[in-house]
C-alpha cells in the first residue's frame, strides 16, 4: 500500500490519499469492525504531525454498548485520534433514492438504525422532502441535512417566475432574458389575455404557442399545450409560459438538459456545477401540429419510457430517451458548434437564477441542496430556463443514469471536505449558539474581504481527493481555451453569433461553419472563471486549508461562484447582489473586449 507523505501534504489532500490509498482506515472501512483495529500503526500520531485536525463530529460512536455507558458527547470524548476512523453515520427514510444509501455503504458509512442507536448519532440525514424548521434548528455540529429551508423560492414554478421577474425589473432584461415570458395565474390572468391577443395580431396568420404547467407539480404532469386560446383551462396555482416552439432538435427529437448544481451554503453564498448531466430526449418527432402529444413535446423521462418508441433505435439518438451531456457536448462539437460557450452561458443562468433568491434565504447551517436545473437550448443555441427542481430524480433507469452514482459520491467528497474545511468555525458556532438558523440577514462567521485569497488561485486549484489518482494532472491538462471575445458577443445582448437551423441540424452539417474552434477534449466544460485565468499556470493551492475560500473543485463538482476575489468578499457579511451582479457585467465587458 503506498502511504501519502502526510508531512508535505495539506489536510485535505492527506485525507483524499488516505481515500485511495488506504481505504480501510477511513470512509472505506466494514461496517461491523472494530474500527480502532483497523487503525493503520501509528496513523493518528502521524495525522497529528501533519497538523492534520479532524473534526471531532467526524464520527458518531458506533458500539452499542458503548452508547448505552454514555452519552454521546461527542465533541470532547472523539478527540482522540482513534474518533477519526469511526464510521460515519446515514440516515434514510422512505423516500430516499436507493442509490444514495448503496453508495454511503460502499464507502463505508453506517445506515442509522433508531431502535439501536442515540437519536442523535447520524452525521447525514437524506430524504426527498424537505425537513420541517426544527429539524433545521436542532441539527448538532456533527450532522448536515440534504436541505436547505427557504428553496421553494427557486424550485415552485410560481415563484421562481416572480423572483426572476423581480430581478429582470431591478438589474436589466438583457441579464435576465433567460426565462421564457411567464404569467402566474390567476393574478396575471389579464395580463396574459392582453399579451396573447396582441402577439395574435402581430403574427397575422402564424400561431403562437403556449404551455401551462401546475406550479407544483413535476415528471410532467397536467401540462397543456395550447394555440388557441378556447383550448386553454385557466386554473389557480398555473403557470402559463411561451411555449419554445423552436426547440434544438437531434435527429427530429426534442430534447433539454438535466444540470445538477449544488449549493454548499447560501450564507456565504458557494455555488459548484457539476460537469456531466443528462439530455432527456422526447422519443416522439417533433410536431407543432399535433400538440396533444407528450411523447413528442414532453422531455421528461417519466413520460417518455413509457412511450411505444422508447425501446426502438431512434434516428440519431438511438435507444431509451437519454444522453450523458459529454455526448451531447461532444456532438455539437461533431457540427463545429462552440459547446463551451453555451457552457458558460449555463454557468451564468445558474449563478443569476440563485441569486433571485439568495438575499432572502433563512441562513442555516450545516445543510446543502441538490438541484436539477432544466435547461431547454433552442434552435439559436440559446439556453433558457425551464424549472429548477430539489430533489432531482436520483433514480437509476437506464445504463445513461449510472452518472448519479457518481454524483453522489462526488457530493459526499464535496459536503465531507468543505465540512472538514469549516472545521474551527462550525465548532466555535456550535458551542455559543443554541439555535443553527438565523432568519437575520447577518452572515455567519464569514470572511472578510481582505481575508480573500488572490483569484487565480481560487479559480485554478485542482484537488486531489478522488479516487482516481490521475485527477490533478487531468483537471489541469482538460481546461479550455480560454474563450476568445468574439465567442462572448452579444451574449448578453440577446445577439447569438450563430445559428443553426432545426432542419440543419436535424439533417445535414450546417453549411455556415461556426467560427469557434472545437474543443479536442472529451469534457471541454470546465468553468466560466477557471476558463478565464487558466493561462496564469500557478501550482496547486488549497485554499480551504486555511478555511478561507470554497474548494475550487470536487469531483466533478466545480465551483462557479465565488468567482474572483470581490465576489467572494461580496458573498460575505451579506450578500451584495448589485456588487455581483456589477463583477459579473465586468468579467463579460472584459471578455468583450
Ligand atoms: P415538470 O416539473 O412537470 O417536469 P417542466 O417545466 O420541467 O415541468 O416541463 C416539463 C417538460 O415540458 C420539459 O421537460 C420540456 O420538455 C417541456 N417544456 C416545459 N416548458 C417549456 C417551454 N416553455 N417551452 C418548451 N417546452 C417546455
Amino acid at each position: 500500500v503506498r502511504r501519502p507523505d502526510l508531512r508535505s501534504s495539506t489536510p485535505t489532500q492527506v485525507l483524499g490519499s488516505l481515500r485511495t490509498t488506504t481505504p480501510a482506515c477511513t470512509l472505506n472501512v466494514p461496517s461491523e469492525a472494530n474500527y480502532t483495529e483497523q487503525l493503520p500503526a501509528g496513523l493518528g500520531a502521524r495525522l497529528q504531525e501533519a497538523g492534520v485536525s479532524i473534526p471531532p463530529w467526524r464520527g458518531c460512536p458506533t458500539s452499542t454498548l458503548e452508547k448505552k455507558k454514555r452519552k454521546p458527547q461527542l465533541m470532547e470524548e472523539d478527540e482522540s485520534s482513534g474518533a477519526l476512523l469511526k464510521p460515519l453515520v446515514f440516515r434514510v427514510d422512505e423516500t430516499t433514492p436507493p442509490v444514495v444509501q448503496s453508495v454511503l455503504l460502499e464507502r463505508g458509512w453506517n445506515k442509522f438504525d433508531e431502535q439501536e442507536q442515540n437519536a442523535e448519532d447520524w452525521n447525514l440525514y437524506w430524504r426527498t422532502s424537505s425537513f420541517r424548521m426544527t429539524e433545521h434548528i436542532n441539527v448538532k455540529p456533527w450532522q448536515q441535512l440534504n436541505h436547505h429551508p427557504g428553496t421553494t423560492k427557486l424550485t415552485r414554478k410560481d415563484c421562481l417566475a416572480k423572483h426572476l421577474k423581480h430581478m429582470r425589473r431591478m438589474y436589466g432584461t438583457s441579464l435576465y432574458q433567460f426565462i421564457p415570458l411567464t404569467f402566474v395565474m390567476p393574478n396575471d390572468y389579464t395580463k396574459f389575455v392582453a399579451e396573447y391577443f396582441q402577439e395574435r395580431q402581430m403574427l397575422g396568420t402564424k400561431r403562437s404557442y403556449w404551455i401551462c404547467k401546475p406550479a407544483e407539480l413535476s415528471r410532467g404532469r397536467g401540462i397543456l399545450i395550447f394555440s388557441d386560446f378556447k383550448d386553454f383551462i385557466v386554473d389557480d396555482m398555473y403557470i402559463v409560459q411561451k411555449y419554445i416552439s423552436n426547440p434544438l432538435l437531434i435527429g427530429r427529437y426534442k430534447c433539454d438538459l438535466r444540470i445538477y448544481v449544488c449549493v454548499t451554503g447560501f450564507k456565504p453564498l458557494t455555488i459548484y456545477v457539476y460537469q456531466e448531466g443528462l439530455v432527456r430526449f422526447a422519443t416522439e418527432k417533433f410536431d407543432l401540429s399535433n400538440l396533444q402529444n407528450n411523447y413528442a413535446h414532453l422531455t421528461n423521462s417519466s413520460i417518455n419510457k413509457s412511450g411505444a418508441s422508447y425501446e426502438k433505435i431512434k434516428e440519431v439518438i438511438g435507444h431509451g430517451c437519454k444522453w450523458t451531456l459529454s455526448r451531447f457536448f461532444s456532438y455539437l462539437r461533431s457540427w463545429d458548434v462552440d459547446d463551451l460557450l453555451l457552457w458558460k452561458k449555463i454557468h451564468r443562468m445558474v449563478i443569476l437564477t440563485i441569486l433571485a433568491i439568495a438575499p432572502s434565504v433563512p441562513s442555516a447551517a450545516n445543510c446543502f441542496e441538490l438541484f436539477g436545473f432544466d435547461i431547454l437550448i433552442d434552435d439559436s443555441l440559446k439556453p433558457w430556463l425551464l424549472e429548477v427542481n430539489c430533489s432531482p430524480a436520483l433514480t437509476l433507469d437506464c445504463s445513461t443514469d449510472v452518472l448519479k452514482r457518481k454524483l453522489v459520491h462526488d457530493i459526499i467528497d464535496l459536503i465531507y471536505l468543505n465540512g472538514l474545511r469549516n472545521e474551527g468555525r462550525e465548532a466555535s458556532n456550535a458551542t455559543h449558539r443554541n439555535s443553527n438558523i438565523d432568519t437575520a440577514k447577518s452572515d455567519r462567521g464569514g470572511l472578510d474581504a481582505h481575508d480573500c485569497l488572490p483569484y487565480e488561485s481560487l479559480s485554478f486549484t485542482s484537488r486531489m481527493y478522488n479516487k482516481d489518482d490521475s485527477v490533478v494532472e487531468k483537471a489541469v491538462s482538460v481546461h479550455p481555451k480560454a474563450a476568445p471575445a468574439s465567442q462572448l458577443e452579444g451574449e448578453m445582448s440577446g445577439q447569438e453569433d450563430f445559428h443553426l437551423s432545426t432542419k440543419e441540424m436535424a439533417q445535414s452539417k450546417p453549411k455556415i461553419r461556426s467560427r469557434h474552434t472545437p474543443h479536442k477534449t472529451l469534457m471541454p466544460y470546465a468553468s466560466l472563471f477557471q476558463s478565464h485565468s487558466c493561462k496564469t499556470k500557478t501550482s496547486p493551492r488549497v485554499l480551504s486549508d486555511h478555511g478561507k475560500a470554497p474548494d475550487p473543485q470536487a469531483g466533478n463538482f466545480v465551483l462557479v461562484f465565488p468567482f474572483n476575489e470581490a465576489t467572494l468578499g461580496a458573498s460575505r457579511n451579506g450578500l451584495n447582489v448589485k456588487r455581483i451582479i456589477q463583477e459579473l457585467q465586468k468579467l463579460m465587458n472584459k471578455q468583450h473586449s
